[in-house]
């Protein structure tokens, strides 16, 4: 299985020079096994990855959305893929969420936000709900759902392919003290898993209530499910690469198998 991190940062897309390093674009993540592919969220590095897929005349493409947060739907107005009426493109949701995804992207896509509309879209688009625990087969890949505490409703996302799985876990608030058993069951044994590392053990405490959560917890958690690799995601908008560096130094001393996912990472598990 290959992961490609085309979006790692939380919440806003950013490029100041504090940024080189580990990159700016919000959330999305595409997992390859063999010739099938899925995609796990459209934040703002959904752009490059639409065109790496027209120059490669890809005619079905599947996007999982976690939830609905405009961090992780932005990039779809600018998926080349939806403007090319040869390609199918497929909108899985899952379990029970404030809105359907079809509400969240047409009013997202609606004046005077946004110029344009669904309907301007030339790809054949499918929306697929998929309740809680049903999961989906798409192509080779499994995918499976656990709905994770955050505003609105999320879900964590797993893929499995060939006898690996990867774990996609973002955004989630957690309770101090409290391990989430259900995300720790979920995460079990993954061969890799990214957790919403928005903030830092010191920085939650005035920022709970807020969604999101920190590279420690995500350390607890993956320790708990013996996770073999894990990877610290969401970053917080304004944190830079040198504050990066000095997690993922902190973070591989507590466990060697972690580190810091930037765009444009490819990963093979
Ligand atoms: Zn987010
Ligand atoms: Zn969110």
């Amino acid at each position: 299985m290959e992961l490609i991190f085309w979006g790692t940062r939380g919440s806003l897309p950013m490029n100041t020079p504090a940024h080189r390093i580990f990159g700016g674009n919000t959330s999305c993540v595409s997992v390859h096994a063999g010739e099938h592919s899925v995609i796990f969220d459209a934040g703002s590095g959904l752009i490059h990855l639409g065109s790496k897929m027209a120059e490669q005349e890809v005619r079905e493409v599947d996007i999982c959305f976690s939830h609905f947060h405009s961090d992780h739907i932005c990039g779809v107005p600018f998926f080349k893929p939806f403007f090319d009426p040869d390609c199918t493109v497929r909108l899985h949701s899952f379990g029970v969420a404030e809105a359907t995804l079809y509400d969240a992207l047409t009013s997202y896509l609606s004046r005077p936000i946004f110029p344009i509309s669904i309907d301007d879209f030339q790809a054949k688009i499918e929306f697929i709900h998929h309740p809680d625990g049903a999961g989906a087969q798409l192509g080779g890949l499994q995918i499976s759902a656990l709905e994770i505490p955050h505003p609105g409703g999320a879900h964590a996302l797993k893929a499995q392919a060939d006898g690996k799985t990867f774990v996609y876990a973002t955004d989630t608030e957690h309770t101090i003290g409290e391990a989430n058993q259900s995300l720790i069951a979920f995460m079990r044994d993954a061969d890799m898993t990214v957790y919403d590392c928005t903030f830092d053990d010191s920085e939650f405490e005035h920022r709970q209530g807020w969604g999101h959560s920190t590279w420690q917890e995500g350390l607890r958690l993956a320790q708990a499910a013996q996770v073999k690799k894990f990877g610290i995601f969401h970053h917080e908008p304004e944190r830079s690469d040198e504050a990066l560096m000095e997690i993922e130094k902190q973070a591989q001393h507590q466990l060697p198998q972690s580190l810091v996912t930037r765009d444009f990472m490819h990963l093979k598990i």
